[in-house]
């Protein structure tokens, strides 16, 4: 049973690919769409919202591990009113995911919380970093955003291991 649900943040739970272009002061528009000074803007995905409480209800530790600056991550998440969402905040200027997720797990034991790898999932739009996370960190179920599943809500039908 999966105890823990990583995100990548980036083009996983909204469609800009950096947010760590994003300037400041930000607007926010409906709740779900950001704009920076300079009108790049980004959209939360539909369900991101209501994933997340599902998930909240569920007793499902969550966190984020993104390659972004992590005053950036940090304010996007806040003008959108997503941060109280997660546990752990992971987010780096490299883009190892791999690191990024034994540290979450690192700071959840620091805080009472021992998981094993089987009882982590990490959702991401890029495959690529799976591997690394497999080698290093073992058994942890990596899901690929909009192929494995195409809705987040899809993610709350994989969390029983098979
Ligand atoms: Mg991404």
């Amino acid at each position: 049973m999966i105890k823990l649900v990583i995100f990548d943040a980036d083009k996983t739970l909204w469609d800009h690919y950096n947010i760590s272009e994003f300037e400041e002061p930000f607007s926010v528009i409906d709740g779900n769409v950001l704009r920076d000074s300079k009108g790049r803007t980004l959209k939360v995905f539909p369900n991101v919202r209501r994933t997340l409480d599902e998930l909240k209800k569920k007793d499902v530790k969550l966190a984020m591990a993104t390659w972004n600056f992590p005053h950036k991550t940090e304010k996007v998440l806040r003008a959108l009113d997503l941060d109280h969402y997660f546990d752990v905040i992971v987010s780096r200027d490299f883009p190892f995911k791999f690191i990024m997720i034994s540290e979450i797990m690192r700071k959840l034991r620091e805080s009472g919380t021992s998981l094993k790898s089987e009882e982590v999932m990490f959702v991401d739009d890029r495959r690529a970093h799976f591997g690394n996370v497999w080698l290093y960190l073992g058994k942890i179920k990596c899901l690929e955003m909009w192929k494995d599943v195409n809705d987040h809500l899809e993610i709350l039908s994989k969390l029983e291991r098979s």
